[in-house]
């Protein structure tokens, strides 16, 4: 079977996702070099960030932490590209292995009772195959020894892709496209909403809104990235 690997890996190499060099065979997903270049958010203090902030006097949450910067030029939009419209489904497990240890070891998430994703619509789904969060939210789940419960939430209608115009619409006028298939599961519960990248926060706080339904329900936030 090793022999087989080195056979393979020698007529179809691996190549790093953000920098299209050869992967050696100990690398996984990204070259060593990129993977230290990646912009890890660093953290002094999880309960006053400026991620939480940003959904201050919008929604109520307990914590929000973000992995990485997501910025125009960065390692991180590559990432997430070869994710989301590439199908490259495994960097949402690397992404979800690396960022689950660390929030673990940081131990603050550990009262935490599902794991939710900012659902797709179906039909976005249907022409997807996938939604981008499912191998992130299921190896998160695992680390911090919690239950991924996709399908509770769901997208009522399609949002076609956005224009800026349309963007600073949806920021000043929240739509309500998300709803609870039950409504009874997330009382008095810990919540973990999930999603890739924290632009606006628009989509995540009419996610809390929804959830916010749910009787004496906690909310916190966590996503692969976060525009600065
Ligand atoms: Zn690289």
């Amino acid at each position: 079977m090793k022999y087989l690997k080195d056979v393979l890996h020698l007529f179809f190499p691996k190549v790093c996702c953000t920098c299209n060099t050869s992967l050696l065979q100990t690398e996984r997903i990204i070259c060593t070099i990129c993977r230290h270049d990646l912009p890890i958010i660093c953290y002094r203090n999880y309960k006053d960030n400026k991620i939480k902030n940003a959904f201050s006097g919008r929604i109520p949450i307990e914590k929000a932490i973000s992995f990485l910067f997501y910025r125009k030029e960065s390692k991180t939009k590559e990432l997430i590209h070869n994710l989301k419209y590439k199908g490259n489904q495994e960097i949402g497990t690397f992404i979800g292995d690396w960022f689950g240890h660390l929030l673990n070891e940081s131990h603050q998430l550990d009262d935490i009772d599902y794991i939710i994703p900012v659902p797709l619509h179906y039909k976005k789904l249907k022409l997807r195959g996938f939604n981008q969060l499912t191998t992130f939210g299921i190896c998160l789940a695992q680390h911090l020894n919690t239950i991924y419960l996709p399908n509770i939430l769901i997208r009522t209608s399609a949002s076609k892709t956005q224009t800026f115009k349309q963007r600073l619409e949806r920021f000043s006028k929240l739509d309500t496209k998300f709803s609870l298939t039950d409504s009874t599961i997330f009382a008095n519960k810990h919540v973990l909403l999930i999603d890739d990248v924290i632009t606006t926060g628009a989509t995540l706080e009419s996610c809390c809104k929804e959830l916010l339904k749910s009787k004496n329900i906690k909310i916190s936030i966590v996503t692969m990235a976060y525009t600065e």
